[in-house]
Parts: structure tokens; sequence; C-alpha cells
């Protein structure tokens, strides 16, 4: 199958071609064409899949065949997603594929001022990609209305859920009409994320790629048994050997990543931390500086490099294994990335032996397992437990302290709920946005938006940081607008 047998318009073929985009990917196969009837879509399929694509390719169809616009402060596709970086990505893959269509696309995340963001809105925006705290803000600011949304995107739903954003999701949804299409993706499909698609969807289309087990396989698995003391110096010693060209070392914890990087450093290895109480700056500096190979180690934590996109990960290391069998294979999965070939090793302190068990059982997997040598040997006789232990009870707890930067990360002190948000999205302590409606509601006016009000934008090439047209000028999308 071809991109042109899916039925897209000749912009979005082109700038296809020029990302050398052979084929769809079984996601994008199986979606797009759902997605282009109108209907709705859940979507079980994981960073990496192309995913992206699979919502934005049929999504810029749709506005580039309808001549609406959108009204003052609406946007009329909105996307909703966890993290900054994802939705940085996001927005980027909107870019990379509308480049040539005349449409708008903007940003509200958390972690930068919130002024530009209210200004891009003003005139109205074709695609909005958001983190639901920050657009919670804006809400409340009345800086963008949803009555118009045509299409809502909602990515990364199980991770929103571990980072206590369910409650803000159901306040946004209940501000759309509800003649709209929705598109829900989620990499796991937990009970709770189960109810929340059955609230939010209409008669939708399951897709369904890449059970986490496949992607798993592509990846060459270790686990090395290492008392938490010799974590440090076993890192130091991995990142040294030939053949690890770029690597991303997973923490639990913000400060065990600031910890790790500190003691690479004092190891003259360079590295970097990406994780919630990073600036949006620093993010997207350590970020550059991994994707450039100026620096070759990034130290993360799950949630800040859930979405991660670099090519040429050569190695994940998991410094601390994570309680969540579906982190393990989040993680795993920024190796390996488009056919590639990676290594994962986990470090297995004796107290983390119960998660490796649960990953090992998730994955269907045994992950080959040695111990140590040498001066980071575990110490003498230290238990290095069995499959005897029972990973269930970490299991219970999962719900409860998934995730480094989420509502409750494990391992840091608890926080309150309002705290956690802002941390992780980046809310400047504002109060939550009232319950009501804002402003009188205007009639939706068909999914198409023939009816939508005329342009209200007055973008020049300046403004291109806050609201981007897709394109590249004015006058170059101007000859190719549809
Ligand atoms: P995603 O799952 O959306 O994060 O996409 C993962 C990576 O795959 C990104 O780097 C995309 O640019 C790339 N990608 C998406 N679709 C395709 C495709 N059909 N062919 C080649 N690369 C793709």
């Amino acid at each position: 199958m071809t991109f042109t047998d899916l039925g897209l318009a000749e912009p979005i073929l082109r700038a296809l071609t020029e990302e050398r985009y052979t084929e769809p990917t079984p996601i994008q196969a199986a979606a797009v064409p759902v997605v282009l009837t109108g209907r709705d879509l859940i979507g079980i399929a994981q960073t990496g899949t192309g995913k992206t694509a699979a919502f934005a390719l049929p999504i810029l169809n749709r506005l580039a065949a309808s001549e609406g616009r959108p009204a003052p402060k609406s946007c009329r596709v909105l996307v909703l997603s966890p993290t900054r970086e994802l939705s940085a990505q996001i927005l980027e893959a909107f870019r990379t594929y509308g480049r040539h269509l005349r449409r708008s696309a903007t940003l509200a995340i958390g972690g930068v001022p919130m002024g530009k963001q209210i200004r891009a809105l003003a005139g109205g925006v074709d695609i909005l990609v958001a983190t639901p705290g920050r657009l919670m803000d804006l809400l409340k600011n009345r800086a963008v209305t949803l009555d118009w949304v045509e299409v809502l995107v909602l990515d990364e739903a199980d991770r929103m859920l571990d980072m206590g954003f369910i409650n803000d999701i159901r306040k946004i949804v209940a501000r759309l009409p509800k003649e709209r299409q929705t598109l829900f993706f989620s990499a796991t499909m937990p009970p709770e994320i189960a109810s929340l698609a059955g609230e939010m969807l209409r008669n939708p289309a399951r897709v369904s790629v890449t059970p986490p087990a496949s992607t798993v396989e592509k990846v060459e698995q270790r686990a090395i048994h290492v008392g938490r003391a010799g974590k440090p110096g076993l890192l130091a010693e991995l990142l040294g050997e030939t053949g690890v060209e770029r690597a991303i070392v997973f923490t639990r914890t913000k400060h065990g990543a600031d910890r790790v990087v500190r003691g690479l450093e004092d190891a003259g290895i360079a590295a970097d931390a990406i994780h919630g109480n990073k600036s949006q700056g620093q993010r997207e500096r350590a970020l550059a500086g991994f994707r450039s190979g100026k620096v070759r180690t990034l130290v993360a934590t799950d949630i800040a490099a859930r979405g991660i996109d670099v090519d040429g990960i050569s190695h994940v290391i998991n410094y601390d294994l994570p309680n969540i069998p579906e982190s393990y294979v989040h993680r795993i999965g920024r190796t390996a990335r488009a056919g590639a070939t990676g290594v994962a090793i986990s470090f297995c302190s004796p107290d983390e032996v119960p998660f490796l068990r649960a990953i090992e059982r998730a994955i269907r997997q045994q992950i080959p397992a040695t111990a140590a040598t040498g001066s980071v040997a575990p110490a003498a006789g230290a238990p290095i437990p069995t499959d005897a232990e029972r990973p269930e009870r970490q299991g219970r707890r999962r719900r409860r302290g998934g995730g480094g930067e989420g509502r409750q990360g494990q391992g840091e002190p608890r926080q309150s709920r309002q705290s956690h948000d802002r941390q992780a999205d980046g809310r400047n302590g504002q109060d939550r946005p009232a319950q009501g409606r804002p402003g009188k509601r205007r009639p939706a006016s068909g999914k198409q938006g023939q009816n939508r009000p005329a342009p209200a934008r007055h973008h020049s090439g300046d403004d291109i940081g806050a609201v981007g047209f897709l394109g590249k000028t004015r006058r170059q999308q101007a000859a190719t607008a549809v």
C-alpha cells in the first residue's frame, strides 16, 4: 500500500515524499482510511509506530478539503497530549506534513509564559496542540473557546491517567461540541482508560498495532544484578564501552536523574538530564544537544522521555527499573526505531527483582541476567530474590505510584494534586478554571465547517513561533494553497 492509495491530497503526498516516507506504517494503513471517513477511532499504539502521522495526515486532509477558517480565539482541531515534549513533537509533525498547506497551528504548553500563547490564539488557529493543564488555564482566562472544535485527538491517554490529568480531560471534553470527530490513542487500555473512551467516543473503529511484546523482540535485552551502591560505577563503565553511540539512561525520579548526571560528570562523562523540574528551555537545550550528538548521554525520567523521538539511540539503560511493566516497554522502544536494532540494559538491585519478574511476565520473555563483577558487584550475600517473589503486590500499587513525575511520583514525597500537575505541565500556580461553560455557545456549524466565520487572522512571517502557518512563507503557501 502507498500513501497515494490512502487518498491523501497532493500537497500532503508531496510533503511525505520529501520526508522520504515510502509506505504507510501498519497503524497509518489501518487508521487513515477510517479517520478520513469522519468516524471516531480508538488506536492502540505506542510511540515509534507512526501513530502521530496516523492522525495528523487525515486531519490535514480534512483541513485541506474545507474552506472553513477558525473563529477568533478558537481552534478547529484540538490535540491533547500529556507532556510538553510530546506536544512539541506533534506540532512539528503537523508542520512537516502540512508544510504545503496554508493552515495554522500553535502550541499551548506549560513552562513558558502564557501571554504569547494568548496572542497566538487571538485570531484563531486551525490546529491547537496542548497539554491539559495549560489548556485549562487558557480556558479560565477566556483566551480560547472550544465551541468550534471539529476534531479532538487525545494522545497517550494512559499517560494522562498516570499523570493525574483525567479530571482535566473530562472538563475539557465537557466544553467541546457533541458533534465532533474524536481520535483516541493509548499504548495500553487499562479499565479506567476504556471507560473514558466509552464516554468520549461514538461508535469508534478500533485499530491496534504492535502489541508490547513484538516491539520488545527487536531490542537485545539484558539485566545486570548490581547493588544500589554499584550502579554509578557500572553506568560509567558501560558508557565507556565501544558501541555505545547514543544512550538514554532512565531513572525513576527527577532527583535521581540529577544525581546520575552529577556522578557521570565527576567521572568525566558529559551528560544532560531531562525531567519535569527543568525549564522548557533547559529541556529543549538538552534534547538539542542529544540530537546533535554533542552530548551522547541523556538521563531522563519516564514521563519526560515519553514521546522523545531521537534517531540512533544505540542503548537504553534502565538505571532504575520501572515498577510499571508498560514503562519498560516504552523505555526500550526509544532504541531499535525504524527497523534498527538496539540494546537495553537494566540495572537490577535486590529490591528491584520483583519489578524485573513483573516485566518478564508482561513481555513474555526472560531477560538474560548476569551479576555485576569487580568493584561494582553486589555486596557479598546480597539476596537476589527469584520468581518466588510476588510482584503482583507491586502491580497493585502501580496505579498510585506510576511514573516519576506524575501525580504521585514513585520514590518521591507525595505532593498535592495541583502541585504535581503544575510540575508535570509547568503550571504557574493559578487557580483551576471555573466549572461552567464560558459565554454563550454558538452552534457547531457542521463537520466540515463551511459556515464558519471569515478569516480573522493576520499573520506575518514574524509570528511563526507563536502561530505558525504550516507552510513556509505566505507567498509560497498561497501558491500551493488548497
Ligand atoms: P511516532 O510513532 O508518531 O512517534 O513516529 C515515529 C517515527 O516514525 C517518527 O520519527 C516519524 O517521523 C517516523 N515515521 C512515521 N511514519 C513513517 C512512515 N510511514 N515512514 C517512515 N517513517 C515514518
